[in-house]
């Protein structure tokens, strides 16, 4: 969707303001001559901006708003190098929650629900997003961040939680509990609202089914406001953005072209309200696509689909882009073999060619010789190229609690 005039309007007064401010991003659009945007065309000629912008501009470099007027900051850890600080206005926290309790009621939470919020608080968006949206919505809000398994079910049986608000590996944890204690009876959740991530239908429909609860994605990131800037409706047609506080395009996270609504790409929002730390063009890295026409919900809300993984996660083979969620895609029509997997990739220089080593596990009952070609196949006729398929016994390739590492690149060793 083509930034319409309103937003271009606010766009122009968000420019205006950062140059008054003399922030970080000032110097970045004088030296561009950047001044404001009249046209979509004005638009698409400002730079990205990067989480690394943020990094450089450590710790209040993007503040955009007078001290006085600044009341609560917030902070990304990010996995390498310096945090990233946030600052928040007053209008700003209340933009938030106001963002926040439209998903709620998105979701068809109400004022009589009582919300079981696990995720943290602290400098991160989290918790706070969680609790400032029912707060405003005037459901109840029941705070009680993270672990502590033995508490959380107790809380949720003696206080009759209905809307469980979690990640969704800490949801899968919760259910397994419940189906184990046999307590399920005594468990009042309807709804679980659950921090957009990439997860698997297994896992979706194991806690969808073990709860019984209706889930909704919820999605945000802490360089825009945080979580409940966009939520799924009850037709499971993709997240609802709400585009009069925000703008989302999707661009070739190679190339930076603008790709037109229904491909995927990396997702770029701009901030069109925000006074502490406006953000114009930002670049998620998030991958997904902007669903095109409208949602048979009736709300006119842009959609964004399923996020389906990290732009960083790319890599490029034979001069080919190429995703994770590809290779997951392919590897879940395979029988007998695991989501686990590693890519190793090397340069062959006395043939000049990129090989690709593609380690995968599947369980004994399948002929691990005939499940390499057929992977072969696979990828020779999906993506065209032809990787080296080594085929090992289940649990053979490391697990991790948090984001697993899978491609490893040797060019350049
Ligand atoms: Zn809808």
């Amino acid at each position: 969707m083509k930034i319409n005039d309103k937003q271009l309007k606010l766009v122009d007064r968000q420019i205006k303001r950062i140059i008054a401010s003399g922030n970080y991003y000032s110097e970045i659009y004088k030296k561009a001559g950047i001044t404001g945007v009249e046209t979509p065309e004005d638009f698409e000629k400002i730079p990205f901006t990067d989480k690394a912008d943020l990094r450089n501009a450590y710790p209040l470099g993007i503040q955009a708003a007078p001290d006085e007027d600044i009341v609560r900051i917030h902070s990304s850890s990010g996995t390498t190098g310096k945090p990233v600080i946030i600052p928040y206005t007053s209008k700003d926290v209340e933009d938030w929650a106001e963002m926040f309790a439209r998903c709620y009621e998105i979701a068809g939470i109400t004022k009589k629900d009582r919300i079981h919020i696990t995720p943290g608080y602290g400098l991160w968006t989290a918790g706070i997003g969680f609790q400032a949206g029912c707060e405003k919505l005037g459901a109840m809000a029941i705070p009680m961040g993270p672990g502590n398994t033995e508490k959380q079910l107790q809380m949720m049986m003696d206080l009759g939680s209905t809307v469980l608000c979690a990640t969704s590996s800490y949801a899968l944890l919760l259910a397994e509990e419940i189906n184990k204690r046999g307590i399920k009876d005594k468990i009042k959740l309807k709804k679980g609202v659950i921090g957009s991530e990439r997860w698997s239908d297994a896992k979706r429909n194991y806690i969808a089914r073990e709860l019984g609860i209706e889930l909704y994605d919820i999605y945000g990131l802490t360089e825009i406001y945080g979580p409940g800037i966009g939520i799924n409706c009850s037709e499971q047609t993709g997240m609802h953005i709400f585009d009069d506080f925000l703008y989302t395009e999707t661009i070739d996270p190679v190339t930076g072209e603008v790709l037109p609504d229904g491909e995927e790409g990396e997702i770029v929002i701009t901030t069109l309200v925000k006074e502490g730390a406006p953000l114009i063009r930002f670049r998620t890295h998030d991958l997904s696509r902007i669903i095109p026409g409208k949602c048979p919900c009736g709300r006119e809300y842009p959609r964004l689909d399923t996020i389906k993984g990290r732009s960083d996660d790319m890599f490029k083979v034979h001069g080919v882009n190429m995703f994770p969620s590809q290779v997951e895609e392919i590897l879940g029509t395979v029988d007998g073999v695991s989501s686990e997997y590693k890519i190793d990739i090397a340069h062959d220089e006395s043939k000049n060619r990129d090989i690709i080593m593609l380690t995968v596990e599947a369980d004994g009952r399948v002929d691990f010789s005939a499940t390499a070609d057929t992977i072969k196949a696979l990828f020779k006729s999906r993506l065209n190229v032809t990787p080296n398929v080594a085929v090992v016994s289940l649990n053979t390739l490391p697990r991790s609690e948090k984001k697993t590492q899978r491609v490893f690149d040797h060019r350049g060793d």
